[in-house]
Formats: structure tokens, C-alpha cells, sequence
């Protein structure tokens, strides 16, 4: 057995058991707060999926017929499964992903809520209908589950993501397989032990792991219906391209560049506290953090100084720990990637008046740290401005007026979240209009839409044409429309 030396053990769950998988290439699992590699994640070969897919389309065809009012109390138990296990589901996230406890309680909580918002199914599914569409016939309208769901998730939200699709697609009464990211597979895991628990029947919700050949091998299955993606720009392209050439449906959040104005009216003070969480939170691994700070010449000086202060105050270690305010990379390489990123803003001209490789770890030297930078005087031509970072990396640039402003985020080939702040209504309107971008903050931080609202994302930031999360969309995506006409 391949994994017996390792902390923890990444098995397969196909039809309600858990199946160990020897497949060809090994992915190692880290703690990235001390380097230290904690599991192994082979890859499930085409063989192995496809089995998979079977069973799950065998559990489809049972699970599609069980009454919407019975399959939803498998929810409702699971959602006080997870409730009681919120802390231990938190602590595997901080494990594995390296952002710090009260960030994983928050991770843990939007995918809990999205099982709550999942319970509304029943009223969501409900159908349309016309008598006497024409004389003595009548017509109705009624959605329909579909059958095997993949979701393919992303490494930075190793529970959430995933519970963006989970409970919409069995709730509407379709069967669901998720392949987790190969990085941060284990909090997966612990869920396992909450779906049996809960009793759901076998092959209604199962898990293969792996990377692209896994992938690879469920878009290939013809029984697979629909893909739900959440990753990089690149392969949300390939998934939604391959997904529909081979006739499923897809959707797919991609990468992002956010940006945040600050207005010359808001209060620098009550400002400064939000933009640190949104640039470093998450270590900036997040598609919703902050990455552009937009200043006026009327009070750049003032809100850069004040960011760089209390940036300078982060705590840099492992996530458990209590005092920690900013954790890891997910990987060495990933901090390269980043480290590139900060060269090549210092060659194009921007100033680092904060340069995040001179911060300490301390005790967690072995781990993938990096501390915050900053660099002022950005311009959109930089590599810094025009790509996505993926680290605690800020850049300022100073626009020349509001128009100037909305010119600038607008330049952006991304367009998952940008936010305003200010005490303007006039501003604050014309940015909500004006801005290219699927989730809008007015002095929130950071831009993320509650469970029962569709995760929007404009762009290069999201491909296909229904979003994430609960909202009308996953009814749309997770169900087919019947069209009944009848006559007695
Ligand atoms: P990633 O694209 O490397 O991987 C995401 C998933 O896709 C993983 O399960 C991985 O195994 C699989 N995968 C990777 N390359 C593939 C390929 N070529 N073909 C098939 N499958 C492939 O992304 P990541 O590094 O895990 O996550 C970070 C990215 O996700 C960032 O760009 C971030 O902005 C984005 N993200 C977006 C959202 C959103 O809602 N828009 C949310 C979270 C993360």
C-alpha cells in the first residue's frame, strides 16, 4: 500500500464505500505551514471512473423516483452532521490549505449554508401550467433531474466549492460525483463519514481523486450529464469546450483580478480594516480577494500609508495557532510563481514599498510563507495589474478621477468582484452600473454572495451561462424542462 507511511489516507468513494486507488501518478498532500508532506493522491484511471459513473447512474435511477420531500431530510441531516462537525471540518481545511481557523470556520459555514439553501429544492423544482391552452387542452411546464453530475473543484476552498454543487444537484434529485482538488484533498475526506452517517443511499454522492487524467476520464463518460468546474482561466476553457463538444452541460468559475476604489469620502480608518482581510485573507488565495486598491490623488497618500501600517502588523504562521493572521502558500512552487510576480513588478517600475520577502515565519520556517507586499504606482500595461496573482500581493494604482477609475477596473480580462468605498449614493451607483464584474461590494471587503444567490462572475472569470450556488441558476442547470400537453 503506497499511502501507509503518510498522516492521513486519500481514499476513492464509490457506491457508499471507500475504495483505496492505486492509480499511476502520485500527487503529494502537504501541510503547507511546515513543508511537510501529510498524504498521497494517485490518480483514478478511465477504468476506475467509469465504475464509478455506473454506480452512480444505477443509484440515479432509484434516487430520482424517492418523493423531493424525503430526499430533502437526507439534507437536513447532513446539515447537522456538519454543524456538529464545523470545527473538525475547519481544522482538516487549516491542515491542508494553510489559511487560518477563523477562515476555515468561515469556509465551513458557506458550504453548510449551502445545504440549508439546497432544502428549499422542493419550492424551487416547483413547475408552470396553463389550463385551456387551447380548447380543452392543458399544458404544463415540469423540471426534471437528469442524472450523473461531476464537480472538479479547486484547491483554495477545499469544502465549500465543492457544497456549491453537492446539495442542489442531489436535492433536485440527479446523483453527483466530485473530484477533489489533488492539492487539498482531505477535508473531502472527512465528509465521508458525514454522508454515511446521514444514510444517503450508495453512489448518490461519490468522490474519485486525481488530476487532469481523471478529469479526462469523467468528461469522456456519456453518462456524465453536466460538469460544474471551479479553477484556473485555462482549464475552465478546456473543461466547458471539451464538456460541450461531448454534448453535457457545463459551468465553470474561473481566475480573477478584483479591484477596490476607495472614495475620498469614506473614512480611512473604518477602510483600511476591510481591505486587509480582502488582500490577505486566505493568504490572497482567494478568486474573490483584493488585488487592485484604486486611490483618488485626494487621498492616496492617506490610504496607502494606512494599508502599509497595518499590513505590517500581520502574523505570519501556522493556522491554528490563535494569534495567526496570515498562513502559508498552498505549495513552494506556488510562492515562486508569486515571488516572479513581485520581480517582474519591481522591473516594469512599480514601487515595493512593502516587500513581503522580508517577513518571518519564525518557528514555521519549512513552511510556504510569504509575507504581504505592496506596490504603489502600478499602471494597467504591468504584468502585476494584467494577471492574476493568487498571493498576499497588493498594487495601488492612483487614478486620476472616478471616470479615470471605472476606466481602469474595466480594463481588466477578468471580472469576478471589484468593490466601491464610500458614503456616495451617486458613486456608488454609477459603480454598481458601470463595472464589468459578476459580484459588486459597496464597502464589503470582500464581494461574496450568500449561499441562495447565484455566484456570478463576468469575462475571464466565469464560462457558461448558469452560476454556482443556489438562485434560480441551479435549478436551470441541475434539472431539464418537460413540456406536458394533455387532453381528456
Ligand atoms: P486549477 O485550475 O489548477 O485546478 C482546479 C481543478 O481542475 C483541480 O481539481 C484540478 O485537478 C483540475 N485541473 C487542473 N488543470 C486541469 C486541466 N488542464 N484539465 C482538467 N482538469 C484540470 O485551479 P487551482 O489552482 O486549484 O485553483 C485556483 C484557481 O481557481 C484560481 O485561478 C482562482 O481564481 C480560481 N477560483 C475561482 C473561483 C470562482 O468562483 N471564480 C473560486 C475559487 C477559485
Amino acid at each position: 500500500m503506497k499511502t501507509e507511511n503518510m498522516e492521513y489516507k486519500v481514499f476513492n468513494y464509490v457506491n457508499g464505500q471507500r475504495v483505496e486507488n492505486n492509480g499511476k501518478t502520485e500527487y503529494r498532500v502537504f501541510n503547507p505551514a511546515f513543508g511537510k508532506q501529510i498524504a498521497s493522491v494517485f490518480d483514478t484511471g478511465a477504468e476506475d471512473v467509469n465504475k464509478a459513473v455506473d454506480y452512480a447512474y444505477d443509484a440515479f435511477l432509484k434516487w430520482s423516483k424517492i418523493p423531493i420531500t424525503d430526499r430533502i431530510k437526507y439534507l437536513f441531516r447532513l446539515e447537522n452532521l456538519m454543524r456538529e462537525n464545523a470545527d473538525e471540518l475547519a481544522k482538516m481545511v487549516t491542515i491542508e490549505h494553510g489559511k487560518t481557523f477563523k477562515e476555515a470556520q468561515g469556509e465551513v459555514l458557506r458550504a453548510i449554508e449551502n445545504v440549508e439553501a439546497a432544502c428549499s429544492s422542493t419550492y424551487n423544482i416547483m413547475g408552470k401550467n396553463n389550463k385551456n391552452i387551447s380548447a380543452g387542452i392543458d399544458e404544463e411546464l415540469i423540471r426534471v433531474p437528469m442524472g450523473v453530475f461531476a464537480a472538479i473543484t479547486p484547491f483554495n476552498f477545499p469544502i465549500m466549492v465543492a457544497f456549491w454543487f453537492i446539495p442542489y444537484a442531489i436535492g433536485l434529485g440527479n446523483t453527483i460525483i466530485v473530484k477533489p482538488s489533488e492539492k487539498t484533498p482531505l477535508t473531502m475526506q472527512k465528509t465521508l463519514d458525514l454522508f454515511d452517517k446521514a444514510g444517503f443511499p450508495p453512489g448518490v454522492i461519490s468522490v474519485v481523486n486525481g488530476a487532469v487524467d481523471t478529469v479526462n476520464a469523467l468528461l469522456n463518460n456519456d453518462k456524465i450529464v453536466g460538469v460544474s468546474f471551479v479553477g484556473s482561466t485555462g482549464a475552465a476553457k478546456y473543461i466547458v469546450s471539451t464538456a460541450s463538444a461531448k454534448h453535457k452541460r457545463s459551468q465553470a468559475g474561473a481566475s480573477a483580478k478584483n479591484y477596490e476604489l476607495v472614495m475620498p469620502d469614506a473614512d480611512p480608518e473604518k477602510v483600511v480594516p476591510h481591505l486587509i482581510s480582502s488582500f490577505y485573507g486566505n493568504a490572497g488565495e482567494r478568486c474573490l480577494a483584493g488585488s487592485v486598491l484604486v486611490t483618488l490623488p485626494e487621498n492616496h497618500d492617506k490610504i496607502v500609508n494606512l494599508f502599509k501600517k497595518q499590513a505590517q502588523k500581520l502574523i505570519l504562521g501556522y493556522g491554528l495557532d490563535e494569534n495567526v493572521t496570515l498562513g502559508p502558500l498552498i505549495r513552494s512552487e506556488h510562492r515562486e510563481r508569486v515571488l516572479g510576480y513581485i520581480d517582474s513588478g519591481i522591473s516594469e517600475g512599480a514601487k515595493l514599498i512593502l516587500d513581503g520577502r522580508t517577513f518571518d515565519a519564525g518557528k514555521y520556517r519549512d513552511g510556504f510563507f510569504l509575507g504581504p507586499s505592496i506596490f504603489d504606482d502600478a499602471s494597467t500595461d504591468m504584468k502585476i495589474i494584467r494577471e492574476e496573482i493568487f498571493g498576499p500581493v497588493a498594487s495601488v494604482i492612483e487614478a486620476k478621477d472616478f471616470d479615470d477609475a471605472i476606466e481602469i477596473i474595466n480594463k481588466s480580462q477578468y471580472g469576478n468582484a471589484s468593490t466601491i468605498f464610500t458614503n456616495s449614493g451617486t458613486y456608488a451607483e454609477r459603480f454598481t452600473e458601470e463595472v464589468q464584474a459578476g459580484n459588486i461590494g459597496v464597502n464589503i471587503g470582500v464581494a461574496a454572495p450568500i449561499a441562495f444567490y447565484p455566484f456570478a462572475g463576468y469575462k475571464n472569470s466565469f464560462f457558461g451561462d448558469l452560476h454556482a450556488q443556489g438562485g434560480p441558476d441551479h435549478v436551470m442547470f441541475f434539472t431539464d424542462s418537460k413540456v406536458i400537453i394533455k387532453r381528456w
